[in-house]
């Protein structure tokens, strides 16, 4: 997107003032979006946006400048804001960039364009049909389509010039059923760093339908007891409340700051020691993904807690930098040229157990089985979390009995983290469909094995519809 030559020069430009790291991050990125609502295409959007970000590291004062314009001038010009923070001088004039390449491939094996727009809009069709012709009780239907190319180029003065072109695909479905005065509605998506074999390697209608009739039966419901009880988290997209309530406070700016659970803990206890979590910036096709992050730094899989005991945070390179720690984890990421980039999660799951997920329903006298939340809220700094469990079943003598509707979880995630009693030989990422908002959005994945949380707060409700 901008030639080698370029780029050195506006890194020596970057560095006139005696910064000791100078950055340009360059961005392409092409993204379609199609949305069916009630049976009518309600959006149709091609986006296009390319700009880079010139970052300047003075020791830890960090600045940043921006432009939509990759002309030499703009590039230039974004180079001297980012450097005028800096009262030296520096005599590095020649930088010489080195070509990184990743050994990770995240292969499309269907380029974007081997479907026309209207076949896409007909797939929104089929499924906004088979919703409607399900049940008459599906009043509401949505659909949507998305596609995007992210191509990001970085080069530094420390000689670095990586690229990463990331492809997406999702589709998300949305049905509301209704009977009498209760509504009911069930979302679901899925999704991943892949072209549209995407379409092949999943049934969108089989999707819909399934929510369909996830919608329908929950209108049978009954209110969820509150109380404190044993809860059983479904593997799979459950790992949402460990990315909320846990993962984020093992983000390294939580950490620098002090204000996380697991500041200054690392080699001691802090979950039952049947708990192994990662974090995977590796894995083929998943949304959180990448070949390198957007420091450069290439991906890595990261055991943030094994067997219990906490081993390691996620750092991006501003923090690594700021405890001189020799290199992050890869978990730079930014949402866009016109952001710097924060410590983020990629692919973050709960690992492996060795319980029967039917054992561990077994074993549970009274509960609540949790099969599918909607997003909670959690304060990611402390973990408190207040999760809306979409799907849920009561757990009687061991066995799944009613759905029940308005079934709240609250607690604390290092807490939970700490009491989770058992774990199953289940273990699933989410479908993909994760979306993290910490300031920026940045796709994730997130997973689990089954798991058991044996005593927690659960707040029941019976006006939770839709
Ligand atoms: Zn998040």
């Amino acid at each position: 997107m901008i030639d080698k030559a370029l780029a050195q020069k506006v890194l020596a430009e970057a560095l006139r003032t005696g910064a000791d790291l100078a950055e340009i991050y360059v961005e392409d990125v092409e993204s379609l979006r199609l949305g069916m609502d009630d049976s009518r295409v309600e959006t149709a959007m091609r986006g296009e946006d390319r700009g880079a970000g010139i970052r300047v590291f003075f020791g830890n004062l960090v600045t940043y400048a921006f432009t939509d314009s990759l002309d030499e001038q703009s590039l230039i010009d974004s180079a001297r804001a980012a450097a005028a923070a800096g009262t030296g001088s520096s005599s590095q004039t020649r930088i010489d960039l080195t070509e990184r390449k990743s050994p990770l491939e995240y292969p499309v094996l269907k380029p974007f364009d081997t479907l026309s727009i209207e076949d896409k809009v007909q797939l929104l069709s089929q499924m906004d049909e088979h919703a409607r012709a399900y049940n008459p009780q599906i009043v509401q239907v949505s659909a949507s389509y998305d596609q995007l190319r992210r191509h990001m180029w970085l080069f530094n003065s420390d000689g670095l010039q990586v690229e990463d072109e990331r492809f997406y695909t999702e589709i998300r479905g949305g049905v509301v059923a209704r009977r009498n005065g209760t509504l009911q509605q069930v979302r679901d998506g899925f999704g991943g760093r892949v072209g549209l074999e995407l379409l092949d390697q999943n049934d969108a209608i089989a999707e819909i339908e399934s929510m369909c009739e996830t919608a329908v039966k929950m209108l049978d419901a009954r209110p969820c007891p509150a109380g404190e009880m044993t809860v059983v988290m479904c593997n799979g997209w459950g790992g949402v409340l460990f990315h909320e309530a846990c993962g984020h406070q093992m983000e390294a700016d939580f950490i620098t700051k002090g204000s996380s659970a697991y500041a200054g803990k690392i080699g001691e206890r802090v979950a039952n020691p049947i708990i192994t979590a990662i974090d995977d910036g590796t894995i083929p096709g998943r949304r959180g993904s990448l070949k390198f992050d957007d420091d450069g730094t290439p991906a890595q899989r990261t055991v943030l807690i094994e067997k219990g005991i906490l081993k390691e945070y996620m750092w991006d390179l501003v923090e690594a930098r700021r405890v001189g720690r020799d290199g992050s984890t890869g978990n730079g990421r930014r949402e866009s040229y016109r952001h710097m980039p924060m410590p983020r999660m990629t692919n973050t799951f709960i690992d492996q157990g060795e319980h029967d997920p039917q054992e561990i329903i077994e074993s549970v006298k009274r509960g609540v089985y949790i099969a599918n939340m909607a997003g909670g809220q959690a304060d990611i700094a402390k973990g408190d979390f207040v999760f809306n469990a979409t799907v849920a079943y009561l757990i009687e003598d061991g066995k799944l009995t009613a759905p029940v509707r308005g079934a709240t979880i609250f607690g604390n995630g290092p807490q939970v983290l700490n009491e989770i009693d058992m774990v199953g030989n289940d273990l699933a990422l989410d479908p993909g469909k994760g979306m993290c908002g910490k300031g920026q959005a940045a796709r994730v994945s997130v997973g689990q094995p089954t798991v058991r949380i044996p005593r927690v707060t659960v707040g029941g409700t019976d006006d939770a519809s839709a």
